[in-house]
């Protein structure tokens, strides 16, 4: 089956506020999609825009080669595609997943799906609803690479970035975890920890946020440098020491008291930095805080 970019049959399992962009964006790409949900209602809308609506997941799995699957959990999917009659179905097919789940989630649906003769993408979405079919939106996909360039056209149709991470099954839930989980979410908690500060004390969220956003480069910057030293394994620099910031991070917590916010979250960021500090990084560099998180050395599958 070779995407050339032309219309495909596509079918949609799942219709949350997800499974709902992705079938949108599928019609309006021209492909002809046919939809199926648990709870009928949610295809109604989706109907009236040209899609057919299954009666069963089976019938979805039947009406298309390729199959987007987009429900709440591993657990979910498992339930509606491991059963005989699906099976049966859908061998020879391509499921492309997009439901959230553990890399061994991953690990295992591939296994699964090898068994069963069906050639299986893991993708994780890193965007919301309304980035979906934008040049905006974010999906990595892992798995055959032979399969994701199969399907690139009509994966460049789900999101702008369209991102193939590799074969190992589990790499782009791995990805996702890191990039948008920890990363992304933290930036994001800590910017809401600052935002509780300035609200305390009567400073315009606007001039905040205008702030923050200057820090990009600055932001940018340390995480280049903080992967060099990590790399190298060498934290010796000049710019700024672990006692430093520990020092600076210590009057923010006596403050963040003071002015009535809950303090816990920068006392836990204290927390890991005078970690780093008793294993004997205090005149290293940010990125030695590295060492607090890593799994040990010597302990690596
Ligand atoms: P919603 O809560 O909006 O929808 C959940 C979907 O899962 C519904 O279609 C629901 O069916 C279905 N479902 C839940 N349990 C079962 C079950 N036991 N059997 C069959 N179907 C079931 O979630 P989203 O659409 O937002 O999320 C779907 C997936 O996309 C999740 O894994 C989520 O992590 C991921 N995702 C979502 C993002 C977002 O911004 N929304 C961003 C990135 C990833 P029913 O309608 O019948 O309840």
């Amino acid at each position: 089956m070779a995407d050339t970019g032309t219309a495909q049959t596509i079918s949609v399992i799942g219709l949350g506020a997800m499974g709902t962009a992705l079938a949108k964006a599928l019609l309006a790409a021209n492909h002809r999609v046919t939809v199926w949900n648990r709870t009928a209602s949610k295809s109604v809308a989706l109907g009236d825009a040209g899609a057919r609506i299954a009666q069963s997941a089976a019938e979805a799995v039947d009406a298309s080669q390729v199959v987007v699957v987009c429900v709440l959990d591993y657990g979910a999917s498992d339930s509606l595609l491991r059963t005989p009659n699906v099976v049966a179905r859908l061998k020879g097919k391509t499921i492309i997943q997009l439901t959230t789940g553990t890399p061994e989630d991953a690990r295992d649906a591939s296994e699964w799906a090898r068994e069963h003769g069906v050639a299986y993408l893991d993708g994780t979405i890193g965007c919301y609803p309304k980035d979906i079919g934008t040049p905006d939106g974010s999906i990595l996909y892992a798995g055959s690479r032979s399969t994701f360039e199969t399907l690139r056209h009509t994966l460049a149709n789900l999101s702008g970035h369209a991102l193939f991470v590799g074969e190992r099954f589990g790499n782009a839930a791995i990805l996702d975890g890191a990039v948008v989980g920890s990363f992304s979410l933290g930036a994001t908690l800590g910017f809401l920890y600052g935002a509780a500060v300035c609200d305390a004390e009567g400073i315009s969220l606007d001039t905040y946020l205008s702030l923050a956003l200057a820090r990009r480069p600055f932001v940018e910057d340390t995480l280049q440098t903080c992967v060099q030293m990590i790399k190298k394994g060498d934290y010796s620099g000049s710019q700024a020491t672990l006692d430093s910031w520990a020092a600076g991070i210590g009057q923010l917590v006596e403050y963040s008291r003071e002015c009535g916010t809950d303090s816990r979250y920068p006392q836990e960021v204290l927390a890991r930095l005078q970690q780093a500090v008793a294993m004997g990084h205090g005149q290293h560099e940010l990125a030695a805080v590295f060492e607090c998180f890593r799994k040990p050395r010597g302990d690596r599958s």
